[in-house]
């Protein structure tokens, strides 16, 4: 790890290792344009000073040998990524123009930046806070749409602006407790308890909200689980491997074959699922490991977010299976007779049960859209802000801790001092989710968790 007390100049590869059609070098720090005036020669020789926010055509020499033909994008203090000045190399993707151009830069003054040092500066810089320092690793990691947009919109700031409000609405609450300590007589009056209870009740409400957001944030990053049920030989497997378009599943017309269950991603519209193909459902076993298997399934009904119940017969009561998925389990429930090119009268596809047959692709798209329906209501909040990383719920519960004891001891009339220190406790928590108040190990764990160059 860094000293987080440097303030030399550092420089690294920020694309990735290996041959690439071109590479970007960087350099961040005070000696930035010393060392590009040492080692680069503008195609302009007329050109004097190099003006930010601009790119210039040119050569690097190493030792009088011509090394390559660059271009060089100058950013000036305060005007770039880490708040210093930054100039950025694109050099031709060699390994060996990449390692001399970066020789040359340590050689004259610079030193190679370790993992997440460039974003270390631009934290250290107040270019962004400690949230939006986990967003951009977020975004690195983001695997579809979702992700994506979710990391974006932190990287913007939008769950750092409300932390700050809400700071500062606990620092106006602490204010009048303060101005209650210093003239006790008007402390909190009854008017005034009536405003500042409001006041705390809704910055709890809003500390209650981000909490209960995680679980959301959690679930697009693991994925909506949709587990795929019904007796055996219906054609679960079929199924799962069809939507997968890959045989993941063992496919068998002999009862019993997945006895334990299978999970695969698939992504739907930008979308993340977990498709889970489990054992065949049976109401009398004495087959130890079919019973661990039908145990297994039961525990993946639980932990799914929508169940697809598959069969193949189509006088199955499913009004009454669907009631007591959807009544015990408490889950949505998408009703599914499968193989229905064996059906002798055709009979008019309905919505609900869905007809399809998993074996040749019929029906299929309708399916897909009805998961597509279901999933909207886990959808919809995707724009709103959403908690996704453990570290911010755990402070946030700590701050909603504190502050529901303040609501508490506010109703028993305890001292304006010890009040305020509650206050000052949950202020803290909202400090260290953005940064303001943090130590070396959190910082080590997240800046270690970027590459070099980064
Ligand atoms: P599981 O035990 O529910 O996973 O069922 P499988 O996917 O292993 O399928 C059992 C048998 O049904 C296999 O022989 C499949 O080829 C067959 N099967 C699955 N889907 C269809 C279908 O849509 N039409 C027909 N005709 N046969 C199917």
């Amino acid at each position: 790890m860094f000293n987080i007390d440097n303030n030399d100049t550092i420089t690294a590869i920020a694309t990735p290792p290996g041959i690439g059609a071109i590479a970007i070098i960087r350099i961040s720090g005070k000696l930035s344009f010393k060392i590009i005036d040492l080692i680069f020669q503008p195609i302009d020789k007329t050109l004097k000073t190099l003006k930010s926010r601009r790119i210039y055509l040119g050569y690097i020499y190493y030792q009088n040998t011509l090394i390559d033909k660059v271009l060089i994008n100058i950013f000036k203090s305060p005007n770039s990524y880490t708040g210093e000045d930054i100039i950025e190399i694109s050099c031709h993707g060699s390994i060996f123009i990449q390692n001399k151009i970066l020789e040359l830069i340590i050689n004259n003054g610079a030193r190679l930046a370790t993992r997440g040092e460039f974003t270390f500066r631009a934290f250290k810089n107040g270019k962004l806070d400690l949230y939006q320092v986990e967003s951009l690793l977020d975004l690195f990691n983001s695997e579809n749409e979702l992700d994506h947009n979710l990391a974006l919109n932190n990287l913007r700031g939008e769950v750092s602006r409300i932390i700050k409000n809400l700071r500062k609405k606990i620092l106006n609450l602490n204010t009048i407790l303060e101005f209650g300590i210093d003239f006790e007589d008007e402390y909190l009056n009854k008017k005034n308890l009536r405003v500042f209870n409001k006041l705390l009740g809704n910055i709890i409400n809003h500390i209650k909200y981000l909490i209960n957001s995680f679980q959301l944030g959690l679930l697009f990053k693991e994925g909506i689980a949709i587990a795929i049920i019904g007796k055996p030989n219906v054609g679960k497997s079929t199924l799962f491997n069809f939507l997968l378009k890959y045989d993941r599943s063992i496919v068998s017309n002999q009862s019993g074959t997945t006895i334990n269950y299978i999970e695969e991603n698939l992504y739907l519209d930008g979308i993340k699922y977990r498709l889970i193909d489990n054992a065949g459902l049976k109401k009398k076993t004495r087959n130890k490991l079919e019973l661990k298997g039908i145990k297994k399934t039961i525990e993946n009904i639980k932990k799914a977010e929508i169940i697809m119940y598959l069969t193949d017969k189509i006088n199955t009561k499913y009004l009454q299976i669907q009631r007591y998925y959807k009544y015990f389990f408490k889950k949505e429930i998408i009703f599914i007779i499968n193989k229905c090119d064996l059906l002798k009268n055709k009979i008019k596809r309905q919505s609900s049960p869905i007809l399809i047959s998993a074996k040749y692709g019929i029906g299929i798209n309708y399916l897909l859209d009805q998961i597509k329906s279901l999933s909207e209501r886990f959808i919809t909040n995707n724009k709103k802000t959403i908690i996704t990383k453990v570290r911010h719920y755990e402070e946030l519960k700590k701050a909603l801790f504190q502050l529901n004891k303040m609501k508490e001891n506010i109703q028993i009339g305890i001292e304006p001092d010890i009040l305020s220190l509650l206050l000052k406790e949950a202020n803290y928590s909202l400090d260290k989710i953005i940064g303001t108040i943090t130590n070396e190990e959190i910082l080590f764990n997240i800046f270690d968790s970027f590459c070099v160059g980064k």
